[in-house]
């Protein structure tokens, strides 16, 4: 099957000629490392150019939800998700000041459960099966530094190592603070900014279930989740809404406080202790949507075009989506082009907008509510007192209230086919 797929690459890239300019993807995260690979593998001629040597080097969610892996089965991609360390999540769990108000077990209605896949290796693997076709290039350890306009339309890019390289189209794919937006002049609407999170991993530990449930703990003014992550080891996620954070001098303690007895052990034990990093990494959130995501010459897609909040696992899936859809909109432009390339990969770029634009929006929006929950949990001391209280009689009402949420969230909310 590998072999026809090639063969009809070399076919293509013999009809359009090695002379034609690239597609250029800028950043390999889960968007351009997914896209490179599909646009490669149906002969278009693509250079992806990755700030990092080492995709390890780079902080990478890893959450998939049944729509992100449903993506990567329509690329041919699900063997390598068993491939690279990955952990499934049994089950999510709230726990409001020590007492558990509602558990819901996955899959919740889909055939696969949200699985923690590890990111850098899943890229790697991506990357190293487009570099198989020989229309496919890779450029690790340089960023973009620069575009190239000509009559007002982004004919190239400049690198850090000084090669500039000419281009049939440039595709932003570097993420929520992409240089790619901002060289270009397209603009962000960013919303006020939610919240931030300090991201560790600590030893396991058998207190956790081998079925790996998600717990959200909420205790006063904390709120934090922990799970036990791809590569086996316990992932804490501190909310946090200001500078606080940066005068906690003891995170185990921190952490003991605002957990049920069964957990504050674990914290206050030494291995524990000893793991936790001096100057926990502190990630900063951002929200928003660019209005237009393209202009003559470039494309943005992924965070760049659309940052997601860590809620509910969404950025790589909405990703891998906006990847599929950008892939059957640049290759019918593709094939169906002569010398008017350019101007029908122009009229892709707005279609690749329209198709993906209120997916974006309604899953934006539904983080947004899970977030203003939390929120009014976190602000209120009355409120949390109360849903502890009222546990038994509330619990199965909000349970059901939020499982109704999860579904578009779990799922999407259009149908994203790989037509090409
Ligand atoms: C705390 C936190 C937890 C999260 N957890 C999850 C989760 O569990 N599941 C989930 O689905 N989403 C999660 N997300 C969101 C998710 O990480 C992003 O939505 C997703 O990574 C977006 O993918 P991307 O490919 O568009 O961008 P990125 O993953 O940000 O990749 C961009 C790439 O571009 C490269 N780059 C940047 N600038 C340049 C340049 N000038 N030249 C060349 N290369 C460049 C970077 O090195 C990087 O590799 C989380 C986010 C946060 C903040």
């Amino acid at each position: 099957m590998r072999m026809m797929v090639l063969k009809t690459v070399l076919n293509s890239i013999r009809d359009v000629g090695m002379n034609t300019k690239p597609i250029a993807i800028v950043g390999a995260g889960p968007t351009g490392a997914t896209l490179g690979l599909l646009l490669a593998e149906r002969g278009l001629p693509v250079v992806v150019i990755e700030a990092s040597r080492n995709f390890r080097r780079v902080f990478r969610g890893e959450g998939l939800m049944p729509s992100g892996l449903e993506a990567l089965g329509q690329m041919g991609l699900s063997e390598l998700v068993n491939q690279v360390p990955n952990q499934t999540i049994g089950s999510w769990e709230f726990v409001i000041e020590g007492r558990s108000i509602f558990s819901v077990d996955e899959p919740m209605g889909n055939n696969l459960p949200c699985t923690l896949v590890a990111q850098p290796q899943l890229l790697e693997a991506v990357i190293d099966r487009a570099k198989a076709f020989p229309n496919f290039r890779f450029i690790s350890g340089e960023t973009v530094q620069s575009l190239i306009t000509e009559n007002d339309r982004i004919s190239g890019c400049s690198l850090s190592n000084g090669e500039t390289i000419q281009t049939a189209l440039v595709i932003g794919c570097d993420g929520r603070s992409s240089s790619i937006r901002k060289l270009s002049g397209l603009t962000l609407n960013e919303e006020a900014k939610p919240f931030n999170v300090v991201w560790f991993k600590l030893p396991d530990t058998d207190l956790i279930p081998q079925s790996n449930p998600f717990t959200i703990f909420v205790k006063g003014e904390a709120v934090f989740s922990l799970f036990r992550s791809s590569e086996g080891l316990i992932q804490v996620g501190w909310s946090v809404q200001n500078e606080d954070w940066k005068s906690v001098t003891d995170w185990s303690e921190t952490l003991a406080e605002a957990s049920p007895p069964w957990l504050a052990d674990y914290f206050r034990t030494q291995n524990v202790v000893e793991a936790i990093p001096n100057r926990p990494l502190c990630l900063t959130v951002t929200v928003g949507h660019a209005p237009e995501w393209s202009k003559q010459g470039c494309l943005l897609l992924g965070d760049a075009a659309h940052p997601m909040s860590p809620i509910r696992a969404q950025g790589i899936n909405m990703a891998l989506r906006d990847a599929i859809v950008a892939t059957n909109y640049l290759v019918e432009a593709w094939r169906s082009a002569d010398q008017s390339l350019i101007t029908i990969f122009d009229r892709a770029l707005l279609q690749i907008q329209a198709d993906r634009d209120p997916e974006i929006h309604q899953i934006q929006s539904l983080q947004a509510q899970e977030a203003a929950d939390g929120m009014k949990l976190h602000r209120s001391a009355a409120l949390r007192n109360l849903v502890k209280t009222l546990a038994p009689i509330v619990g199965i009402g909000l349970r059901e209230k939020w499982k109704l949420r999860q579904r578009k969230l779990r799922s999407g909310t259009t149908i994203v086919r790989l037509k090409v």
